[in-house]
């Protein structure tokens, strides 16, 4: 395929922002872990990082354009006959929907679609085969991934990225680096999982926690939890009332999820309306009546 115009032809829907700088394709080969296991890419593009993968390893990967697919069917060719290289064509976020992206372990390695990429960072945490994941993404997303606890970065996403093993931002890469150039500042980031967690509702438990980043976290679990049950698991846990999300350990968001999950469906107190003196009068009649 001939493209006249690279930054025309890129496509905003798909998230397309070419990688096209040699130094950085190799820094992410590079980062790669060191063992033979399979690669599955995430939106192969025009298969400038593809080109690198399969050099040194089996590649199966995943493209949502059809354009890309037909370019990328071409290209390799001669990979796809000897074996090292394969591709499916479609949404790999709909994959997921059907278990594991691949049936053995493997290593995800990509340039990400930025408007998915944290979506797709989180499913990857929850498929047991996936050994780690090594991405380029927004540089506000990676920081969210990596932060430690006491930074004031430090997330729901890093209690996230902590529970499944070790998140690293590895190194930034300018927006000259890509065509078209996206309008941030971009990263890669590797999380190396030593387990993988399914769990829905530690997820929505961890967006009440950081509801509100500046405010006690206390404050924020008294908005879905009763706040005699919240301020009683502090005083149990021997934790601080002030003590505001991005302060709190990964190994406290456990605790505190452990004993507060069987509020979480919807069985939580939902807060009852302060009485005005007019309801309460209102109140009074029904009971009479
Ligand atoms: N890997 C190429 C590179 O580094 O130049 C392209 C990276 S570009 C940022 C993101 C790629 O993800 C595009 O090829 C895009 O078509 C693809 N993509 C976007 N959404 C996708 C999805 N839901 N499933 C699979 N691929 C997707």
């Amino acid at each position: 395929m001939i493209i006249d115009n690279l930054a025309e032809f890129a496509s905003k829907k798909f998230g397309q922002n070419f990688l096209k700088n040699d130094y950085y394709l190799h820094k992410i080969v590079q980062a790669m872990p060191n063992d033979n296991l399979k690669v599955a890419e995430i939106g192969p593009g025009l298969g400038d990082l593809t080109k690198e993968l399969v050099k040194v390893r089996n590649v199966t990967a995943f493209e949502v354009d059809k354009r890309l697919c037909e370019h990328l069917n071409n290209e390799f060719e001669e990979a796809i006959e000897k074996g090292n290289f394969e591709l499916r064509c479609g949404d790999v976020l709909e994959r997921w929907e059907s278990g594991s992206l691949l049936d053995e372990p493997y290593h995800l390695v990509a340039n990400l679609p930025y408007y998915i990429a944290t979506n797709i960072i989180l499913k990857a945490f929850k498929d047991e085969h996936c050994q780690s994941i090594l991405v380029m993404v927004q540089k506000e997303v990676a920081v969210k991934f990596s932060a430690q606890v006491k930074q004031k970065e430090f997330s729901s996403l890093s209690v996230l990225a902590s529970s499944v093993g070790k998140a690293t931002l590895c190194f930034e890469v300018e927006p000259e680096a890509f065509v078209p150039p996206p309008n941030v500042t971009s990263a890669v980031l590797l999380i190396e999982k030593d387990i993988s967690r399914d769990d829905e509702k530690f997820e929505t438990f961890l967006k009440i926690a950081f509801s509100q980043p500046r405010k006690r976290l206390a404050k924020n679990l008294s908005s879905s939890f009763s706040k005699d049950i919240v301020n009683e698991l502090f005083s149990k846990l021997g934790l601080d009332s002030n003590l505001r999300p991005h302060e709190a350990e990964t190994s406290t968001y456990h605790h505190i999820y452990n004993e507060l999950k069987d509020n979480l469906d919807g069985k939580q107190r939902s807060k009852q309306p302060k009485q005005t003196s007019r309801s309460r009068a209102a109140n009074t009649k029904k009971q009479k009546t």
